[in-house]
């Protein structure tokens, strides 16, 4: 899959009306565009078919719960979930961890317990930790990288104690692309009888997820970055846990009875979903999954990897730029020019239609551990071709001549 051939026939540009010709999207890590299949999925959703669900005695409303619950369907078979109880619907991966601290975490963590983050996550796997310790005197640890930019295992497998409750991790990295070995990180949080959490965020498009393979407890991700609508995400988690996990907020749906003596909740998922869900929101992700899945996950991964080892070395070969991350990193490439601010390499980018990133992308500790105030970030996705790997090159050679 790595020859040039093989890209172009798979980029998939023209099932994507917002990518018009000369424009090089590159920020797919922060969003991906969309298909016309998820852009006909929702205008049909709100066009044609609309009501809500759950509640509705009419027949318009009984097939939207189906379409609804038919969506929780799919993304449990994406995942390689036992069931579709396992899934519950939220706005995205920051929610899905902000429940779990919220709830399983006040639940089960308490003064002595430990948990082990990582030098490379994102704020949205750092800070609903950090809130939560707050309330439970929890103490946070921090697994070190490889030199690579790899979360290293070898280090967390040396810091794990019995005291060790969480394991919360990356599956993979949003600015270096570096890839978890997330059964390994699984075996050696259940070795101390710890739980783990993986952020699947940039795997999930990438290099997809079976959470039964990885053997995990708590799996996220967000539709948007999947190529599906925003405001739609996916915490998994194994039923013992969910079943065992308090509510997260309060409301219509997520529960049994209602009095003002005692209120009882209902099983989940439903528990979990407090007020009117993103009905079409889910439906959009079923459609995405759909398309994704009707290209393949390991076609997509094999695009990206050839995609970053092209912009790799191209870049490599332009003497002030300085690459983060591993060679074989899942399709983002992080990078910073000597002397030159990254807001003003996308700026630069920009007037010749590059869409790069730049900034700390959300992870300011890993910038601390990288030693810059922020990096360049060209992300690939499934449109992606080698066009758009030339016109970064060319882009990123005249910054260099407009610094000097
Ligand atoms: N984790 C990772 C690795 C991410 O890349 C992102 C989004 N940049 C998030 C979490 C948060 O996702 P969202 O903003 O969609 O909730």
């Amino acid at each position: 899959m790595s020859s040039v051939v093989d890209i172009a026939e798979l980029s998939r540009r023209a099932d994507f009306p917002a990518i018009p010709d000369g424009w090089h999207y590159l920020d797919t890590a922060a969003t991906a565009q969309k298909p016309q299949a998820v852009i006909d999925a929702i205008a049909q959703a709100y066009g044609r078919d609309y009501a809500t669900v759950h509640r509705g005695v009419y027949r318009r409303s009984a097939d939207m719960t189906i379409a609804y619950e038919a969506a929780r369907q799919r993304v449990a078979r994406f995942l390689g979930a036992r069931s579709a109880d396992e899934v519950v619907f939220v706005r995205g991966a920051t929610e899905a961890i902000n429940l779990v601290a919220q709830t399983w975490g006040v639940a089960n963590l308490k003064p002595g317990d430990r948990i082990l983050l990582s030098q490379l996550e994102h704020h949205s796997n750092i800070v609903p930790w950090q809130l939560i310790q707050e309330r439970t005197g929890v103490a946070i640890d921090v697994c070190p990288l490889t030199a690579d930019g790899c979360i290293d295992l070898d280090a967390a497998e040396a810091m794990l104690t019995d005291r060790h409750k969480l394991v919360a991790l990356a599956h993979v990295s949003n600015v270096l692309g570096s890839v978890l070995d997330a059964r390994r990180a699984t075996e050696l949080a259940h070795r101390v009888g710890a739980r783990i959490l993986i952020d699947g965020c940039q795997a999930v498009p990438r290099i997809g997820a079976d959470v039964a393979a990885i053997g995990c407890d708590f799996y996220v991700f967000s539709g948007h970055k999947l190529y599906g609508p925003t405001g739609i995400g996916v915490l998994w988690a194994k039923a013992e846990l969910l079943d065992a996990m308090p509510p997260y907020q309060g409301g219509g749906s997520m529960i049994d009875r209602v009095t003002f003596a005692k209120t009882t909740w209902a099983p989940a998922p439903q528990r979990f979903e407090a007020g009117t869900p993103n009905i079409v929101g889910a439906l959009g992700l079923h459609a995405a999954i759909d398309y994704v899945e009707s290209i393949g996950l390991p076609f997509i991964h094999a695009h990206e990897a050839a995609l970053v080892r092209k912009a790799r070395a191209a870049l490599s070969g332009i003497n002030s730029v300085r690459l983060f991350g591993p060679e074989d990193a899942a399709g983002i490439v992080s990078f910073a020019i000597e002397g030159v601010h990254p807001h003003d390499i996308g700026t630069i980018l920009d007037e010749d239609g590059v869409a790069i990133r730049a900034g700390h992308h959300c992870a300011q500790p890993l910038m601390e551990h990288l030693d810059v105030p922020a990096t360049a970030r060209a992300s690939f996705g499934i449109y992606n071709d080698d066009d758009d790997v030339a016109a970064l090159a060319r882009g990123i050679e005249r910054v260099t001549r407009i610094f000097g």
